[in-house]
């Protein structure tokens, strides 16, 4: 037996989050079983421990879309007992159980080997979250950054803080938004250098175009915020779009930032990415991401807390990265 964070729905279509033991028959299909170190929280797993929000479809359900562990059992050449091995993505934790749990069963071809430098916590400290910051700037990269500062959306949130870290250590300077004046101090010691009150971005306009501010964007916001900061763009410059913490629409946007300043809209997806990717953005990490800053990004949790950090996270309440000791 061993424990898990499981989520049970009722008669009535209610959902109640426990931590319970479990015994290993009753984990998924799967070539390799994983002892669990360490789990973590995104936006996906407040929903997902709670009532759902669409992504889960059979009760009762193991929560958790990443973990970090040591590898069990193998029966595939790529893995063998005591490996270091990272899982995010694939829908794990949504239509299959998770990492939230002392023990995991995936397929192999979901994992990636612990990116060598880090370990299982500091994987964890990453997360999908950081992940798909660090996909973004990879992104933004390859399309060509402008000069100027970089705007980062949601900024004290998870992929908004590894976002700023990132792009600050390599010597970007980061215009920081944040609807949390209080975190100004902590955006700054990630490096941000200048911080936009979120207020500044949520009116809709009907302006075609705005004064050009930036030369790149990684924005987990989109609603009205995504609308305004197309508009304010610099000729060629890119917005790297991976969140909604703001809305699922692009609020008040128009055509003019693609056609009249070449404006491109990157889409990033963490989920469905492919292993070479993942490995190379991995790799990226261990050496992008000052360890300090990560660190400083921190809180650390237990199964029993998850509960309250799943309504928090929905709030846009949790102040960067939670790390979950699952053992
Ligand atoms: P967090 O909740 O940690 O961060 C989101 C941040 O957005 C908040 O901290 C807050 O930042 C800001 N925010 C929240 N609500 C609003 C609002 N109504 N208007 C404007 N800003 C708001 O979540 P994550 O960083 O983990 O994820 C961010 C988004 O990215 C989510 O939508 C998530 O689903 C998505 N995501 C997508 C992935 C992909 O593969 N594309 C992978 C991971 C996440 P502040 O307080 O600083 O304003």
């Amino acid at each position: 037996m061993f424990k898990a964070l499981l989520v049970e729905k009722n008669d009535e279509g209610k959902t109640s989050a426990s931590v319970q033991d479990i015994s290993e028959d009753q984990l998924p299909e799967g070539n390799v079983t994983v002892a669990v170190e360490y789990s973590t929280v995104n936006y996906k797993d407040g929903l997902c421990i709670g009532p759902g929000g669409g992504l889960v479809r059979t009760y009762p359900h193991v929560p958790g879309i990443d973990f970090a562990g040591t590898v069990e059992t193998s029966d595939d050449d790529r893995y063998k007992p005591g490996d270091k091995v990272v899982l995010t993505g694939w829908r794990v934790g949504e239509n299959r159980w998770g990492g939230y749990a002392e023990k995991a069963r995936v397929s192999a071809d979901m994992l990636v080997p612990l990116p060598e430098g880090l370990t299982t916590r500091q994987a964890m400290a990453v997360g999908t979250a950081g992940l798909t910051a660090m996909l973004a700037v990879m992104a933004l990269e390859d399309r060509g950054l402008k000069d100027g500062p970089l705007l980062v959306t949601g900024a004290a949130g998870g992929v908004g803080s590894v976002a700023t870290a990132i792009l600050a250590n390599l010597g970007h300077e980061v215009a920081a938004v944040t609807g949390r004046p209080e975190q100004e101090d902590y955006l700054k010691s990630l490096g941000a250098t200048q911080i936009v009150a979120r207020e500044e971005l949520t009116e809709v306009t009907r302006k075609p175009l705005e004064a050009e501010l930036w030369g790149g964007c990684v924005d987990a916001v989109a609603g009205a915020m995504l609308g305004r900061v197309l508009k304010q763009m610099k000729y060629g410059a890119s917005v790297a779009a991976i969140g909604l913490a703001g809305g699922a629409a692009i609020e008040g946007a128009l055509i003019t930032p693609f056609i009249l300043r070449g404006v491109n809209l990157l889409g990033i997806d963490s989920v469905m990415q492919p292993y070479q990717n993942r490995v190379r953005a991995w790799g990226r990490i261990a050496k992008d991401l000052p360890m300090d800053k990560l660190e400083a990004m921190v809180q650390t949790a237990t199964l029993s807390d998850l509960p309250g950090l799943g309504k928090d996270i929905l709030k846009g309440q949790v102040k960067g990265r939670v790390v979950v000791d699952v053992t």
